[in-house]
């Protein structure tokens, strides 16, 4: 069987909903943006990971076959600074900070990435690659730097529409090296002690732009099909990309460029990039920080420990990934109450066929279904069409999930009209043949909730209770700081050194810092 041919994507660099058709057929190759390891995740580093896992999903259940390729940034300006403010090697930093985004990716149900290149393992084709655009003639070394020469392009500035002149200057003295300010840096010569490779040019490390280019052409080759990311790397980021991609090999770099939406925070003022790198304004990173911290907590470690990597996941595939998100206690809060309407179902599904709903096995690829004389099932293929309607139509989540809602509403119509909950009792009386029926009807209904839940990666295990509601959790443990703040001030030490010990135990840290406590969930460092 062909895939499916509907599916419809917007592309940045048409401006328009283009019908999708890959490369080679039934085969697509995806690559987007990966973090720069330098420090923990955030909620913004969810989006782009989020967002394309549930493309992924959508596109095998399709059936296509999907190579999706994330990249790691672990060497940067920013690495080697946090390298030198913590006296701790930069690959270190590097290790430690991809751990965290991978625990995170797991906790958020992204398992569909199929390679996790890092730059410094790729470091021989980098250099390569700019060798290759300096006998083209499209780049030049200058005092131990290698820089692209954006006058050779005539067409930079075509998915951004804009110009090289609104590069940000490269710093560092980099400036004068340069035959024209527009032009970006493809090697840095390194300072020294900082983290070096040997190149034609001297010691240095490769631009960031240059990293996804030689890496994207390593996994994927020279064209491939879906390039993504946050709208924020739209200039100079995936500009320069396509630059040095396009003239190095005289052809398209990609057939799809997809870019989501950013994330505000719910008062006022950007979270971060929706992408997977802040683009270096150190304030965004400060409000992504601040949002963490007001619910207790440092990072999206801490949001998956306290919330739970399904509801962080729901809430961002809420929005249709192109617009805007909004990210806060009020989302937060929306989100869970909007999955309690599937938990109590799959409880109610539990109790009464004796299944639970987790195990139910989804059906894996996108057929025709078998028409069916059951008004139930009827009403749900409809309901299914209309969540694959709305998914061909550029992967629009949001309005997938009002259909899960809608079939949810629909079985437990189904239920009460036909008194389904009397099978929970433990004395049910022996069904007839025809009670067995409306049994059998609800739980092959429930298996096209099932399927479609699956494709956006949702609902894929047993929901985790989290005992005392979001809400009294942070007051608890503030009530507790509070509690051990007055014993110490009694002089009271041994109860104020019990309470931390034992909220340790508990899995939550607390951290002292200029007359107030920190604190969060999961181990300190
Ligand atoms: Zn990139």
């Amino acid at each position: 069987m062909l895939p499916s041919t509907t599916i419809r994507v917007y592309n940045t660099l048409s401006k328009t909903k283009e019908p999708f058709t890959p490369l080679s057929p039934g085969k697509v190759g995806i690559y987007l943006c990966g973090p720069t390891v330098y420090k923990e995740s955030h909620i913004g580093h969810a989006v782009g990971p989020v967002i394309f896992d549930t493309i992924v999903r959508y596109l095998k259940y399709s059936g296509y076959e999907v190579k999706w390729v994330v990249n790691i940034t672990d060497v940067d300006d920013k690495l080697i600074a946090q390298s030198r403010e913590r006296g701790v090697p930069m690959a270190q930093i590097a290790e430690e900070m991809t751990i965290d985004y991978l625990n995170n990716l797991a906790g958020l149900g992204v398992d569909q990435i199929t390679d996790l290149p890092k730059a410094t393992e790729h470091m021989r084709a980098i250099i390569a690659f700019i060798e290759a655009l300096i006998v083209k003639g499209c780049a030049y070394a200058s005092g131990g730097d290698v820089f692209f020469d954006v006058a050779q392009d005539p067409t930079y500035g075509k998915l951004s529409n804009r110009s090289a002149d609104d590069q940000q200057g490269e710093g560092g003295g980099a400036a004068s090296k340069k035959r024209n300010p527009g032009d970006f840096a493809l090697w840095k010569s390194a300072k020294p002690g900082e983290p070096s490779w040997d190149s034609p040019w001297g010691l240095g490390r490769p631009g960031w732009h240059i990293e996804c280019s030689a890496m994207c052409k390593a996994l994927l080759g020279e064209t491939f099909d879906i390039h993504g990311g946050g709208l924020d790397l739209l200039f100079p980021h995936h500009e320069n990309e396509i630059a040095q991609s396009e003239c190095c090999h005289g052809k398209p770099m990609v057939k799809y460029w997809m870019h989501n939406g950013l994330m505000r925070k719910a008062e006022a003022g950007k979270v971060g990039g929706r992408g997977d790198r802040e683009s270096s304004e150190a304030g965004d990173a400060a409000a992504a920080t601040k949002i963490a911290r007001s619910h207790g907590a440092g990072g999206l470690a801490d949001l998956i420990a306290q919330y739970g990597g399904e509801r962080l996941r729901f809430l961002l595939l809420r929005t249709h990934y192109r617009s805007t998100s909004v990210f806060g206690d009020e989302a937060l809060a929306e989100a869970g109450t909007a999955l309690e309407a599937f938990y109590r179902f799959f409880e109610r599904f539990h109790k009464n066929s004796h299944q639970r709903f987790c195990n139910l096995i989804p059906a894996p690829l996108r057929t025709e279904p078998t028409p069916s004389d059951e008004p139930l099932l009827q009403e749900m293929q409809t309901l299914r069409q209309s969540f694959l309607d709305k998914m061909d139509d550029d992967f629009n989540t949001g309005g997938a999930i009002a259909d899960l809602f809608e079939m949810v509403r629909t079985l437990n119509k189904y239920a009460d009209e036909h008194q389904l909950d009397r099978f929970a009792e433990p004395t049910v009386p022996a069904a007839d043949a025809h009670q067995d029926q409306q049994m059998r009807h609800w739980v092959a209904a429930a298996h096209i909730l099932r399927e479609l839940s699956n494709v956006l990666g949702l609902f894929t295990s047993q929901p985790v209770k989290r005992g005392g509601g979001d809400a009294l959790q942070p007051k608890l443990i503030e009530l507790l700081i509070q509690l051990r703040k007055e014993a110490r001030e009694k002089k009271d030490y041994a109860t104020g050194d019990s309470i931390r010990q034992r909220l340790g135990e508990l899995g939550v840290t607390l951290e002292d810092k200029k007359g107030t406590t920190e604190w969060r969930i999961g181990s300190g460092s």
